[in-house]
């Protein structure tokens, strides 16, 4: 992935504020709606905690209309603020002194944070080692037949971590190139002739050898295979492994 698509550089914000705000604005809407609400926070002068939590729902909601759901998600970002201001005095200082397991716990606390919301703001506003699972996570696993399709949030980011190295920087690297092939190839019709991932769909990877050309016509297609079954059989101890590798290599 990392050779098709070169470095990331998430997240796309200038400071932890800015990740915390968008993590909120980007639940089910395009970045580029969301980048268009922060400059106009921005303009208005409200990238301040202190000013936007004083705002209150009514007053954050115009602003951020090109978010969508901007009633749901004004309040649901108040909501997140109020537990900042309280709770940390508006200090990021203050929120690295706390351990994860409790600022995870009270992040999901937070009425309208769920687990990929809080995982993103702890990994990419406060550099914590927490893989973050989103649609398009579960999609490239399940395709690959390396997760159910029913798995929870909590089951597919143990299998994430299980098989990653605990390294902060690979989680980000990482979960930003998923995002990439989402986008680009495994949309809910993939794209997985040109996908950097087809090297590893069980059809492609089961018959792989060293040195042997690639079979096209063996990619995962909408038409041919459609999305694998959580009662598919277990598969073989090497074909597990080979698929491991997929979680291991970055890149
Ligand atoms: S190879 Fe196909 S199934 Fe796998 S991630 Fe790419 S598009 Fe999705």
């Amino acid at each position: 992935m990392h050779g098709h698509f070169g470095d990331q550089h998430w997240w796309p914000g200038e400071s932890p504020l800015e990740v915390l705000i968008g993590a909120v604005l980007t639940q089910n809407t395009a970045w580029s709606n969301v980048a268009t609400a922060i400059r106009r926070l921005k303009a208005q002068g409200l990238l301040h905690a202190g000013r936007l939590h004083a705002a209150g729902p009514a007053g954050i909601a115009p602003h951020i209309r090109s978010a969508g759901y901007f009633n749901v998600k004004a309040r649901r970002l108040w909501n997140l603020l109020d537990w900042f201001v309280h709770g940390y005095q508006a200090s990021f200082d203050r929120l690295e002194t706390i351990p994860t397991p409790r600022l995870r716990q009270e992040l999901l606390a937070v009425s309208g944070i769920g687990p990929e919301t809080a995982d993103s703001i702890l990994l990419y506003a406060l550099h914590r080692g927490i893989f973050v699972i989103d649609a398009y996570t579960r999609r490239v696993l399940t395709r690959h037949h390396l997760a159910a399709t029913d798995a929870s949030y909590a089951q597919l980011q143990q299998l994430m971590t299980r098989h990653l190295p605990a390294d902060t920087a690979l989680f980000n690297e990482y979960h930003a190139q998923i995002v990439m092939v989402g986008k680009h190839f495994c949309k809910p019709a993939p794209r997985c002739a040109d996908c950097p991932l087809r090297v590893y769909l069980p059809s492609v990877a089961r018959d792989l050898k060293p040195g042997a050309p690639l079979h096209r016509d063996r990619a995962y297609t909408s038409a041919g295979h459609g999305e694998p079954s959580g009662a598919k059989p277990r598969p073989s101890r090497a074909l597990r492994l080979r698929q491991s590798r997929v979680i291991c290599r970055r890149g």
